[in-house]
């Protein structure tokens, strides 16, 4: 039963908002959120933050106010094989006799103290928004710092206010690009390649090295899940640059394409068709270097899904015909996730993300069934509207998506940074099968206010 809750949306809004199949595709993206809308957004700073942060043996000094650094401490819960300076949360806490004299004297007394103490690759020193306000020169510092210490010291222009998350991707690439092009790309083979975007959630990045691995492809760097420092300073020696995600890392390889003629491609590790041709688009590259790179990957794909198959068909007889929606910080994840709700029976009702562009809303409405609502940057009160008019029965989001679906009393699966679960790869399709079916099928929600609500309704016509 469909129920008919008025979904509240603000007028500026409406044409961020796609039904599909209803009118002609149209949808309006990639603009600052509507003021007072509460979008589900973070700040420039913490785009950065989660983009740099799984780099393990490099130090991480937000440059600002405590807050900035305690909300961002541990983000990802990226994990790493070796160090963990990553996971320490640094800050110069500026106080208000800081913001009125200027925090540079203290920038410079708190890395010099964090260097000597920590001994790191490299430090990265991240702006917040009183920096931006108050125009200490980070750029300054850092590089007197760099010489006195020898090593790299990196500022990131992250000021929070200073637009959307996507620019704090942007400032992060532009940081790691600095790095690039100063180490040694000695002994590089010719069949390498640096994974972009993967930041090492439940080790997903190990599952997605295996299989280069399996298929004689080298892994010169990790962008940046169980990311060092002196990979990223040799990763201008890989042939090419396969880039996840569709925001966070693509502007990194963009500039190396630029600086040094390495190609990209994007690809996605999640479902089975995608993580298949992720495998098959690299096998495609090197193909000319190595005639059976082909065939190893078409081995590999064949052995997982033999594996993986009769699994996904056991959850599929029980969550046939459910309904699911997404809502994802970049949109080319979502893409997958249709796809993987498919193979599980599945109906996605609802997808949307904080950053798509109009070409990834465009797709989206070219494989989703009619009726599915498609948003962009969107806010607690119109998700909660549309998971309740759609009646849905999981809810794919991130940390800030969770007590939503919580308090609706709709199943929730994490997909985003707090998640301990591996959802990459072949096994990551059962991880997120099982993981679903756990949830959707649990007996709780049976009592939650929602459904009893809405049985008693049903009840009475
Ligand atoms: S950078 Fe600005 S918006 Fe971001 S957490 Fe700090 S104060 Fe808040």
């Amino acid at each position: 039963m469909e129920t008919s809750t008025e979904t509240p949306i603000f007028d500026e809004r409406r044409d961020q908002i796609h039904r599909t199949g209803e009118t002609p595709f149209a949808i309006a993206c990639n603009r600052d959120s509507l003021a007072g809308a509460v979008s589900q957004r973070a700040c420039v700073f913490c785009g950065a933050r989660v983009v740099l942060y799984p780099i393990a043996d490099a130090l991480h000094l937000v440059h600002g106010p405590i807050g900035c650094a305690a909300y961002t401490w541990d983000i990802r819960g990226a994990l790493s094989s070796g160090p963990e300076l990553h996971r320490l949360s640094f800050s110069t806490d500026l106080q208000e006799k800081d913001v009125i004299f200027g925090g540079e004297k203290k920038l410079h007394l708190a890395l010099t103290e964090l260097i000597d103490r920590h001994k790191p690759k490299a430090a990265f020193v991240y702006s917040t928004c009183i920096v931006g306000i108050i125009g200490d020169d980070l750029g300054a510092v850092c590089r007197r710092v760099a010489e006195e210490k020898g090593v790299p010291v990196l500022p990131v222009a992250s000021e929070g206010f200073k637009g959307n998350k996507r620019e704090g991707y942007y400032a992060a690439c532009k940081a790691m690009f600095d790095l690039t092009g100063t180490g040694d790309t000695a002994g590089i083979p010719k069949l390498s390649i640096n994974i972009l975007g993967d930041f090492n959630l439940a080790g997903e990045i190990w599952i997605v090295r295996e299989y280069f691995k399996r298929m004689g492809v080298t892994v010169v760097a990790n962008v940046t899940g169980d990311g060092r420092v002196d990979d990223l300073r040799r990763s201008h020696g890989a042939s090419l640059n396969v880039v996840q995600c569709s925001g966070a890392t693509i502007e990194l390889a963009k500039l190396m394409q630029e600086a040094y003629g390495i190609p990209f491609s994007r690809v996605s590790y999640f479902g089975i068709e995608d993580m298949a041709e992720a495998l098959y688009s690299v096998a495609r590259f090197f193909e000319k270097d190595d005639p059976e790179i082909m065939e190893r990957t078409k081995t590999l794909v064949r052995e997982e899904f033999a594996v993986m198959y009769p699994q996904l068909t056991q959850y599929r007889r029980d969550l046939e015909g459910k309904k699911a929606a997404i809502y994802v910080g970049g949109a080319f994840k979502a893409f997958s996730l249709v796809k993987a709700f498919r193979h599980l029976g599945m109906k996605t009702v609802l997808v949307g993300s904080q950053t798509g562009t109009e070409e990834d809303y465009r797709e989206l409405a070219a494989v989703t069934d009619p009726g599915t609502i498609i948003v962009d940057d969107s806010n607690p009160l119109e998700l909660s509207a549309f998971l309740q008019e759609k009646e849905v029965d999981i809810f794919v989001g991130g940390v800030k998506e969770r007590p939503i679906a919580h308090k609706l009393g709709v199943g929730f699966c994490d997909h985003n940074h707090e998640r301990k679960e591996a959802l990459e790869g072949f096994v990551g399709m059962v991880n997120f099968a099982r993981e679903v079916h756990a949830s959707v099928m649990s007996p709780v929600w049976r009592f939650t206010p929602r459904r009893i609500q809405i049985a008693s309704s049903g009840s009475q016509s």
